[in-house]
């Protein structure tokens, strides 16, 4: 008997379309890390189940393994490092995201690959440079001309680091959106969870933690957050005890000893852990549960981030892949 992930593909489903109507807009949602962890077939199955227009992951790899398990929404992948592989995104139909001047020549040379330009708003990390805006914009709109690509979105990432720098942002997309006017592109988007909670602007949201039940601030350790916008937590992590022994350990994902974890209804607190496994304060038999929902008593992704002083993105995605997901 080892871990197991059961994820909840109805309510992936259920908070996509909760999300969608509070951003009023269509959505891309993002199945990047594993799903959130989640898995990312079953996080696609419930993301596309909810309404979402398109799926979108860091690297064209991971786009890739989607349309291989017969994932034939539309794709887009936004992260490439010098090997990427644009001709394959092209033949899959994966649209790519591109940040820089030689991201769009490699996409150019592809012919017929569409396109993504994701312009930096402030963030300061992977995305068009202001300085370049307008060289890319320029070299784009002559690609397009001789057929050679097809921008279809124009996008940005909100850092929803608080409300100036944020105000910032949107405006600085209003300009790049209205600069790369002639692309003609189909959507923009701009907003991840939080900036779509926040304010919604743009044709499209982008949103992935939300898609989870998971507080897009990544500190709700109760769980309150996410339930009052009626998220509810898709992912339930168990494991088998033995004699006091939890077969869960640093391996697995384990980054704190700090949360009691939960076997019938009482909550167990965890003496010691190494790599494999878990010792706990009592010699108990049964199944423990380590992530949960709060509604059931159940420890959450949210309060092991507070234990460990991180977020509840970081808990999820460290969730290793060896474990088996599977639909709840
Ligand atoms: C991860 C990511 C998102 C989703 O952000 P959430 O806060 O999880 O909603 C959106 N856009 C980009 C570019 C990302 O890297």
């Amino acid at each position: 008997m080892n871990a197991l992930i059961e994820s909840d593909v109805e309510a992936i489903a259920s908070n996509v379309e909760r999300m969608r109507s509070i951003a009023g807009t269509d959505a891309i949602v993002v199945v990047k890390a594993n799903g959130y962890g989640h898995g990312a077939l079953l996080a696609a199955e419930g993301a596309l189940r909810g309404g979402a227009v398109q799926l979108a992951v860091a690297d064209i790899g991971e786009a890739l393994a989607l349309r291989s398990a017969g994932i034939q929404s539309p794709l887009l992948a936004w992260l490439h490092s010098a090997r990427a592989d644009f001709a394959a995104a092209r033949d899959a139909d994966i649209d790519v995201g591109v940040s820089s001047l030689r991201q769009l020549e490699r996409a150019g040379e592809c012919g017929s690959l569409h396109v993504h330009l994701k312009f930096d708003t402030g963030l300061g990390r992977n995305g068009i440079p202001l300085a370049e805006w307008d060289a890319v914009i320029a070299r784009a709109h002559a690609l397009q001309s001789a057929g050679r690509l097809r921008v279809t979105g124009l996008m940005s990432h909100l850092a929803g680091a608080g409300s100036e720098a944020d105000d910032w942002q949107r405006v600085r997309f209003a300009e790049a959106i209205s600069a790369a006017e002639r692309l003609d592109a189909d959507v923009t988007h701009l907003c991840a969870s939080a900036g779509t909670l926040d304010s919604m602007s743009g044709s499209l949201a982008r949103f992935g933690v939300s898609a989870y039940g998971l507080d897009p601030d990544g500190h709700d350790a109760d769980g309150s957050v996410a339930g009052d916008l009626r998220l509810r937590p898709a992912l339930r992590l168990t494991a088998p005890v033995r004699g006091g022994r939890l077969a869960y350990g640093y391996r697995h994902g384990l980054l704190t000893t700090d949360v009691p974890v939960l076997i019938g209804d009482r909550r167990i607190a965890i003496v010691e852990a190494s790599a494999n496994e878990s010792r706990l304060d009592s010699p108990v038999d049964g199944t423990a549960v380590l992530i949960g929902s709060a509604e059931n008593g159940e420890p959450t992704a949210g309060e092991w981030a507070a234990a460990a002083g991180t977020i509840n993105y970081e808990i999820v995605t460290r969730l290793s892949p060896a474990i088996e997901r599977r639909a709840a």
